[in-house]
């Protein structure tokens, strides 16, 4: 295989958007994705909706996340897939392949990064598990874009797990759809729904824990979209402990449609009509890279000098032992900055992190893990690459004020 200036593991929003950044600005670029698409949890584990990532600046709104996410946005909206947040996953994958294509980047699907080889800092090659056995790829540069920080533990660089001190992670959850509802009446019902349900979890009478039934609208108009397995106090890095996770989601999946039917109208003629492919993993390792984002930071609204992205969206913990969620939700106008210096891990000079695993503790995790926010994530990431590449330098030595200028140029809102 020949060699890429670089190749981003993941093919998620944090992934394919970095890939775009650095092609764009010259570097070939190859795309690593364990599955058969691109867009990663929003079509492997059905997440829907964009969760918003707007304020309010002088009684005028102002999208804080822009640049390749609202190409992607607009790209939906041509195809009459995106309804005000919600979108049709079919269409996204199809919109991504015609990006990543027209921005001349290889792919290669079904292929499962296991091990690094480095020179001293730097790494020199991957290597992935393929139908065919396995197979090494070379590169002058790496994005992880794994959401696990998979390439950065495999390279020896530190990370951390979940919360301090106990390190559990937010709860995983397996999304699920149901169609031919009658949606009106399904919601009519909602109050009488909600009763029922509290009652049926305060008597232990449902073994999934979460507080209450979290249900979306879709752009189909008899199809209704629920977020609300919860599968606590599993590792999502641990193979046994995700399997479990998928056979207890399964089984609260069941539990929930049976109860929907028996406690709400509208759902007398509706069938499950399909579940995730995969778990959702809100949360998981973590780098430690040259700065860690606190919880603190986001609260406090912090502008960093080298900012490369914004965020409003609320700090969403959703309990990592049971029920009940908690938010923090930021003034009207305010948002926080995420700083280059919590994408660049530590112990390696040529890689870069994007997406839901960068620097940072639980409670900034929490908040900036959004689609539309790892999205500016991953462009950061590629437009920093694609800088390295044309200088020649290495992921530290990037000049912060020519990316951030680069960033703005080329449509992103980085809030400095
Ligand atoms: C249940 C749930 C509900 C959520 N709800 C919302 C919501 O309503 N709105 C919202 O905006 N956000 C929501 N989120 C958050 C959001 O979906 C994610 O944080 C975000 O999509 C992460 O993007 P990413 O690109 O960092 O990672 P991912 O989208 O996870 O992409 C990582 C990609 O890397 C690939 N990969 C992983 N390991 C390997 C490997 N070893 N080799 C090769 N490829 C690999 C994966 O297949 C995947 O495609 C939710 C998350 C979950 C789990």
């Amino acid at each position: 295989m020949k060699k890429y200036d670089l190749a981003v593991i993941g093919g998620g929003f944090a992934g394919v958007a970095a890939a775009l950044a650095a092609a764009r600005g010259g570097a070939k670029v190859l795309i690593v994705e364990k599955s058969n698409c691109l867009g990663g949890a929003a079509v492997n584990c059905l997440v829907n909706p964009f969760m918003p990532f707007y304020t309010e600046i002088d009684g005028k709104r102002v999208d804080l996340s822009t640049g390749i996410f609202k190409e992607i946005c607009d790209g939906l909206e041509c195809r009459q897939a995106l309804s005000k947040r919600s979108f049709l996953e079919e269409e996204l994958k199809y919109i991504l392949n015609e990006m990543v294509i027209e921005a001349n980047i290889d792919l290669l699907f079904h292929a499962y990064i296991y091990a690094v080889e480095k020179n001293d800092k730097e790494i020199s090659l991957i290597k992935v598990a393929t139908k065919s056995g396995t197979m090494c790829i070379e590169a002058n540069y790496f994005i992880d874009a794994t959401g696990d920080a998979q390439l950065a533990y495999l390279a020896e660089c530190p990370t951390v797990l979940g919360r301090e001190p106990d390190h559990l992670c937010q709860p995983m959850t397996l999304c699920f759809r149901v169609g031919n509802v009658d949606v009106e009446k399904f919601y009519a019902s909602r109050e009488r729904l909600k009763i029922a349900h509290a009652q049926s979890l305060a008597a232990g009478e449902l073994t999934n824990p979460r507080e209450n039934i979290l249900v979306f609208k879709t752009p189909i108009h008899n199809v209704l979209h629920f977020n609300t397995t919860r599968v606590v106090k599993k590792d999502p890095t641990s193979p046994e402990e995700v399997t479990e996770a998928e056979v207890l989601a399964r089984q609260q999946v069941y539990e929930i449609y049976e109860f929907m039917k028996k406690h709400a109208d509208g759902l007398e003629d509706s069938f499950l009509m399909m579940t995730a492919a995969e778990i959702g993993v809100r949360e998981s390792r973590m780098i430690v890279g040259d700065y860690v984002l606190t919880e603190q930071d986001c609260r406090n609204c912090v502008k960093f000098e080298d900012a490369i992205a914004a965020c409003n969206y609320d700090i969403d913990i959703h309990n990592p032992e049971g029920t009940g969620t908690s938010h923090y939700y930021f003034p009207a106008g305010e948002y926080y900055t995420i700083p280059y210096r919590a994408l660049i891990p530590k112990r390696v000079s040529n890689m870069l992190v994007a997406g839901r695993c960068i620097s940072s503790d639980h409670g900034a995790q929490a908040s900036y893990r959004i689609m539309p926010v790892v999205c500016c994530i991953g462009e950061a990431a590629g437009t920093a690459i694609g800088l390295a590449v044309k200088n020649n330098s290495l992921v530290r030595e990037v000049d912060v004020k020519e990316l951030q200028n680069e960033l703005k140029k080329n449509g992103a809102y980085i809030g400095i």
